[in-house]
């Protein structure tokens, strides 16, 4: 049996200290907050989408980087063994579009509550209020100083998550305590994160989401990224879920990146150009900006009206052939340019982190210092969204967990 400490009680704390802990260690489980799970509770807009329900084989296309670290983590705890624990615990679970797996409750709460259920179940000993200050070794053991007071322990479990949402209690202090022991940390980046655009008019349809319509994102040409879905404008740019996920394929250098939103992905040209015939003849007598109110949401038109180059006093009569056409190609491609991305605190999740070079993807242990582990966000593996993150969170947490050996380390 081993002391085991584990650092952070977030979703892959609280499985790597229960593992832990059904494997006969004494784990305690420190968290700085004055509850376990602060980020967790506002996952998936407060509904938690803990998990994806596709073949774990599936998982790996939704992990843009660095995939095969996480094969051992993914197949050894799976979708299907994180619904289990938590149905396990009372909590019955649902699958919504996409695959994506809910509560049925739609209350993240009840997925806090039964992973505390479930760590308690285990004999974790929780530590609330206690806030890691340092870690570093001392003759073969590893020293927590919690508090101001330092503890020894046989294995460390590092999981104190990534940069974004600081409130939350992740602010990146556990990559310093990595660094500490030897560590190189992969720069940090915000991944699934609001997009800032050039233009200033999306600030103009502040607040307008649209749903259905597709968002391809290009870079030099070369798309990068297209989807059907939902999106949202802001006082800044674009957010919304097409936009986080969009952002995930450019994080590594969204300026410049163009955005085209397909506002009627359902019609193709031929279609779409009948519809607004169709429209235009229904308004003859009426002005441009006054004849769009079947097509368009009202907050885009004038937006619309000033893009397309066409008078919004323009009698719609007089509207040339040439003219329809082109606006027709505005509302499949209507243009955005990427300035950059918001600040990495108001991130979904932190691309970067410790090296998965000098981590041991079968166990999660470090390869520089026997008896520290790592599970979760602070780890340098990011997914897009539909529950994979929290998956990953989950599985290399009990994979660290489980692989904690009995006894202390020689170095
Ligand atoms: C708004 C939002 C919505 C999201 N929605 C989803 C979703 O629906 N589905 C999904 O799969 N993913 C979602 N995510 C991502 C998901 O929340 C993270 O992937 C996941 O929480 C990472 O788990 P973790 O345990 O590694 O880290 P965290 O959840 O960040 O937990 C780390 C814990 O460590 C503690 N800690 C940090 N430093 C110390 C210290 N020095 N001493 C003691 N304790 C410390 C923190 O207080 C915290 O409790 C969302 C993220 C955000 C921000």
């Amino acid at each position: 049996m081993s002391r085991v400490a584990v650092i952070g009680g977030g979703p892959a704390g609280m499985l790597a200290a229960g593992e832990a802990a059904g494997r006969g260690h004494r784990v305690v489980l420190f968290e700085r907050n004055e509850k376990t799970g602060k980020k967790l509770f506002l996952t998936g807009k407060g509904r938690c989408n803990l998990t994806n329900a596709c073949p774990v084989e599936e998982m790996f296309e939704n992990i843009p980087r660095n995939p095969k670290f996480l094969y051992s983590a993914l197949y050894g705890f799976t979708n299907r063994d994180i619904i289990d624990l938590i149905e396990g615990m009372g909590v019955p679970t649902k699958v919504e579009r996409g695959q994506r797996v809910f509560p049925r409750s739609d209350h993240s709460s009840d997925v806090l509550k039964a992973l505390n259920a479930y760590i308690a179940a285990r004999g974790v000993e929780l530590r609330l209020h206690s806030h890691v200050e340092a870690l570093g070794r001392r003759d073969g053991s590893l020293m927590v100083t919690v508090n101001g007071r330092e503890e020894a322990f046989d294995a460390v479990v590092l999981c104190t998550g990534g940069l974004s949402y600081p409130s939350t209690g992740s602010d990146g202090e556990g990559y310093g305590f990595a660094q500490g022991l030897g560590h190189s940390i992969v720069p940090c980046k915000p991944s699934l994160i609001p997009l800032v655009t050039e233009e200033e008019w999306p600030k103009q349809a502040m607040g307008l989401s649209l749903r259905n319509v597709t968002l391809k994102a290009l870079r030099k040409g070369k798309v990068v990224f297209q989807e059907l879905g939902e999106m949202l404008f802001t006082h800044f740019g674009v957010s919304g879920p097409l936009v986080l996920s969009a952002s995930s394929r450019i994080a590594d250098a969204p300026e410049g990146v163009k955005l085209l939103i397909d506002l009627k992905p359902g019609l193709d040209m031929e279609a779409l150009d009948r519809r607004v015939l169709r429209d235009f003849e229904k308004n003859s007598r009426r002005q441009f900006s006054n004849s769009l109110g079947e097509l368009l949401p009202a907050k885009l038109i004038p937006i619309l009206v000033a893009l397309s180059g066409i008078p919004g006093e323009q009698s719609v009569n007089s509207i040339t052939r040439g003219q329809r056409q082109a606006f027709c190609r505005l509302l499949k491609a209507l243009p955005l340019t990427v300035a950059g991305a918001r600040d990495i605190q108001e991130a979904v999740i932190t691309r970067g982190g410790i090296s998965l070079r000098e981590v041991d993807p079968s166990t999660m242990e470090s390869r520089l210092v026997p008896g520290l582990y790592f599970a979760g966000e602070i780890l340098d593996v990011d997914a897009y969204t539909g529950g994979f993150n929290l998956q990953i969170a989950f599985s290399t947490g009990a994979l660290a967990g489980r692989s904690i050996r009995c006894g202390g380390f020689d170095e």
